[in-house]
């Protein structure tokens, strides 16, 4: 599971232009609105998480009306939201949450996952009927699933010196097409190996480009092709796009990643779509404030906003992303 809730130290605390009452704390790379005087910079304090589902009894107020439900547990989720003028993502809780004594060696706490403690989820849209399909069984193992960490979390300094593919996240749902080492075909949804079926979007794609047939003709036994599936009926489609596949991955069992340059080289050799390329660069001198600035922008598929950008190292497996703050304020 996802590291929703960790034990962070505050790293400062900014006052809020024409407000009394509320204030901002400063976690990483993230700020959240607490209420005035209630934390210090240097304070120990729970950090959850945009998209953690926070039970109720943990902070009842967070629901204006009766709470929702999710997996069973009634709360709310963590959205980006703006509070007299200021972005606000996440939220703070007080350490005496989740330790019953304040613990004396403080200092060796900072990082401690406090998410299944507090009984804390990360929220997931439900899953539309023409996306669900039958299950074949679990995502299979010989391959990772997709997943890159927030550029608020990453230690900045580790990824500095080093060149990047930029390319354009594209919000749809995670696919990805495998043939395995014994020839067998794959279509798998982010968590789930899907039985064969035309009403389903990913096995759609897959007969729509004919992606078996061209992964046996370049006899990639033992590879799987990741992507994005954008379309009708997936994840609010503000790219008004009917349905398209973009790969974002190549793997290669028993070898790993390809890099980027590889991976687009094949790409285009299957004559499938790629994720937009923006640019490579290097990431020196940048601060988390500068690559977050850098994710907002339109979108190079369709008039709208961009998700935000993925950056993947041409030299290794480093990889993180940066979601644009004013698609989140919109549409999450
Ligand atoms: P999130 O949707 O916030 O969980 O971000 C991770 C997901 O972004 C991955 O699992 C992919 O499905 C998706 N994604 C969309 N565009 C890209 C891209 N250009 N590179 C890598 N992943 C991408
Ligand atoms: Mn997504």
């Amino acid at each position: 599971m996802r590291q929703m809730a960790t034990v962070r130290r505050i790293d400062a605390i900014q006052p809020i232009p024409n407000a009394d009452a509320i204030e901002c704390a400063v976690i990483g790379g993230w700020k959240v609105v607490v209420k005035k005087g209630e934390y210090q910079p240097g304070d120990l304090a729970i950090y959850c998480e945009i998209d953690s589902w926070i039970p109720n009894e943990l902070a009842p107020f967070l629901s204006k009306k009766e709470p929702k439900e999710f997996n069973g547990v009634k709360g709310e989720r963590l959205r980006t939201v703006r509070l007299r003028g200021q972005l606000s993502q996440g939220l703070l809780l007080p350490l005496s949450f989740a330790f019953a004594l304040p613990p004396t060696t403080s200092v060796d706490i900072v990082g401690t996952d406090v998410t299944e403690t507090l009984g804390i989820q990360k929220w997931e849209a439900p899953i539309p009927a023409q996306l669900a399909g039958q299950v074949r069984g679990n995502f299979p193992s010989a391959i990772p699933k997709t997943d890159q960490e927030r550029v608020q979390n990453i230690r900045l300094e580790e990824y500095l010196d080093d060149t990047y593919e930029v390319t354009e996240k594209l919000h749809g749902a995670s696919c990805t097409f495998y043939l395995d080492t014994e020839g067998q075909f794959h279509v798998c949804s982010r968590n789930l190996d899907l039985k064969p079926d035309e009403n389903n979007s990913y096995w759609k794609a897959a007969y729509k480009y004919g992606i078996e047939q061209k992964m046996r003709d370049l006899n990639l036994r033992g590879y799987a092709i990741q992507g994005e599936l954008c379309g009708t009926g997936i994840n609010g489609n503000n790219y008004q796009l009917g349905l398209e596949f973009f790969a974002f991955d190549v793997y290669q069992v028993g070898i790993g990643y390809w890099r980027p340059t590889a991976r687009q080289g094949l790409i285009e050799m299957l004559g499938i779509r790629h994720v937009p390329v923006l640019t490579t660069m290097t990431l020196v001198h940048l601060t988390k404030e500068e690559i977050l600035a850098s994710a907002e922008g339109t979108s190079a598929i369709a008039p709208c906003k961009r998700e935000g950008l993925v950056y993947k190292s041409e030299h290794s497996d480093k990889t993180f992303k940066a979601v644009s703050n004013a698609w989140l304020l919109k549409y999450e």
